[in-house]
């Protein structure tokens, strides 16, 4: 296979170039200097330091600005002086970030780890995969951790009350439930999908209905014997299958590695539509604060009582909240700082533009797109690191939702006087860490997948619409660490390839080449395989180009 020779800067780390793929940078030419948030002296310095962080004050005043709107239309009338067209005309440019957004996550995700599985050595490939599973595996127990103590220290659950289905008047939605062991089946179901194309649209879900319904007539579902009175429904939802299509893209990506130049073409294809995915994505970033404000504004005001919910579910979301201020403000950049001896701080800056996404969305894959844009030109991450973890990240690696899960779990022991014993304890980090993994990058994944602890510990699953009730707004801050834990992830990765990699060593990520001369030289007939293509070297040399072998 061709290769590039790996640019290096003086520390043997390959050198990122933001620019080099031809999209536009976040803050262009001397704004560079002024990365994440590094500034700032005479107002010359203060004038190139905001140009530089233009679109991350943008975003965070959208989120602030949101909330000051949505509350004044709240307190004008509402929702319902708006009136359902109204509402609908109010909310729509947040609508419109979010289709432009997850109209990305297909072809950045599938490419982006096709393109960075191939240019991965697969012994890096296992080292670099092994290390960011490791490091989310941790971080995630962490966070199960800290929202099991923080619960049983606040003991969110012990003076709430409720009655009949309604917090002060307010009703609350009601949960679904669906068995454990249904729940694991369905999820590796989705990891093999049966059909890629409708992967990209659909998803296997496990159901239930009563053996009179007219369902198993109506409907294309697959459906089999349950009980006496129910029958068990297999069908696809609507919903991108992220995780199969993840899994896929890793496996074909490492299988179009092994072809050697054969997979050459395919692996610059991907890369080049990846490299374009991104020029849209920098284009839909200046759109972001705008859409943010409205997505925020909207919801706060489609909020029935606000204050009712908190009065009832307050000590719930202070512990969700706290939880999640710690292990993201505190935990984390603890982690980033003891292995990179960097100021985590100055990365979150970098990110600051997705976290708000995050906030604004409530979904880990819809801030996808952001997050490898910004984590590459503002913190420095190479796109081999961003573009192979960060899609697995949003994925699989939910902090946020694994802690909130957790206190979430204590909750409903404590509101119906359950004891949590040790192994009890135990039952929950592991089910939460475990369910997690499972959670959609979507608004709400985490709830879903919350009765599997549930079911676990015996605890009530009906009990999850409390959960359900708030989780408009837990779900926000909870997106935001999911997305956070992920980006360190890829700026602990790049740390270690950084440390591991000296200006003599073979480097271990290999990027297969953009620029390639089109025009390969044909084969003497007496070499063999006509597939096999050869290029000129720099000294006209075809013999130096042909240097890595089929692996
Ligand atoms: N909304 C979260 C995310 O997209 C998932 C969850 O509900 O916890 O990361």
């Amino acid at each position: 296979m061709v290769v590039d020779p790996p640019k290096t800067d003086t520390k043997g780390v390959m050198a990122v170039d933001p620019t080099a793929n031809g999209a536009p940078a976040l803050g262009s030419g001397e704004d560079q200097g002024a990365k994440a948030g590094g500034c700032c002296g005479s107002w010359d310095q203060v004038r190139r330091c905001l140009r530089a962080n233009l679109l991350v004050l943008l975003t965070v005043a959208a989120v602030v600005a949101g909330v000051v709107i949505g509350l004044g239309v709240s307190a004008s009338g509402g929702a319902e002086a708006l009136g359902p067209a109204r509402l609908i005309a109010f909310g729509f440019p947040g609508e419109l970030l979010l289709r432009l957004l997850k109209m990305i996550i297909l072809p950045l995700v599938v490419c982006s780890l096709i393109g960075g599985a191939a240019s991965l050595d697969p012994s890096a490939l296992g080292r670099v995969g092994a290390w960011a599973l490791l490091f989310f595996m941790l971080t995630t127990l962490l966070a199960s951790a800290l929202g099991v103590g923080l619960a049983l220290a606040l003991k969110p659950g012990v003076a709430f009350t409720a009655n009949n289905g309604t917090i002060g008047g307010t009703s609350v939605p009601k949960a679904p439930t669906k068995e454990v062991l249904d729940s694991f089946l369905d999820l590796v179901r989705n990891i093999f999908p049966s059909n890629l194309v409708s992967a990209a649209f659909r998803t296997y879900a496990t159901s239930y209905a009563s053996k009179t319904s007219e369902t198993k007539q109506t409907t294309s579902c697959s459906w089999r014997e349950y009980n006496a009175t129910m029958i068990q429904l297999g069908c696809e939802e609507e919903g991108m299958n992220i995780l199969g299509l993840v899994v896929f893209a890793i496996v074909f990506g490492v299988a179009l590695r092994k072809l050697g130049p054969e997979g050459e073409l395919l692996i610059r294809f991907f890369n080049s539509f990846n490299d374009a995915t991104m020029v849209l994505v920098s284009w839909i970033m200046w759109y972001a604060p705008v859409g943010i404000l409205f997505l925020v504004a909207r919801k706060i005001v489609e909020m029935e009582d606000v204050r009712q919910v908190f009065i009832g579910l307050g000590k719930y979301i202070l512990c969700c909240l706290l939880g999640h201020a710690i292990h993201g403000l505190l935990v984390l950049p603890l982690i980033y700082f003891i292995f990179t001896r960097k100021n985590p701080y100055r990365f979150l800056w970098g990110i600051m533009t997705p976290l708000a996404t995050a906030f604004g969305t409530s979904s880990s894959s819809a801030t996808l797109p952001l997050m490898m844009k910004c984590v590459e030109e503002k913190n420095g991450v190479s796109k081999h690191i961003s573009r192979f973890i960060l899609p697995i990240g949003a994925t699989v690696n939910m902090d946020g939702a694994a802690l909130f899960q957790c206190v979430a779990a204590v909750f409903i022991a404590q509101l119906n006087g359950v004891s949590l014993d040790f192994v009890k304890i135990i039952t929950i980090l592991v089910t939460a860490t475990a369910s997690s993994v499972g959670a959609a990058g979507i608004p709400a994944g985490g709830v879903l997948t919350l009765s599997i602890i549930l079911e676990a510990v015996g605890l009530p699953v009906k009990d999850i619409t409390w959960v359900l009730a708030v989780d408009w707004l837990v779900d926000r801050s909870c997106t935001i660490i999911n997305v956070e834990g992920d980006a360190f992830g890829a700026g602990l990765l790049q740390s270690y390839v950084d440390r591991t990699k000296t200006p003599s060593s073979e480097p271990e990520l290999i990027h297969v080449k953009n620029e390639m001369p089109l025009s390969p030289l044909p084969l003497a007939p007496e070499e063999g395989n006509p597939l096999l293509k050869q290029y000129r070297g720099p000294a006209g040399d075809a013999a130096t180009c042909e240097k890595e072998s089929v692996m």
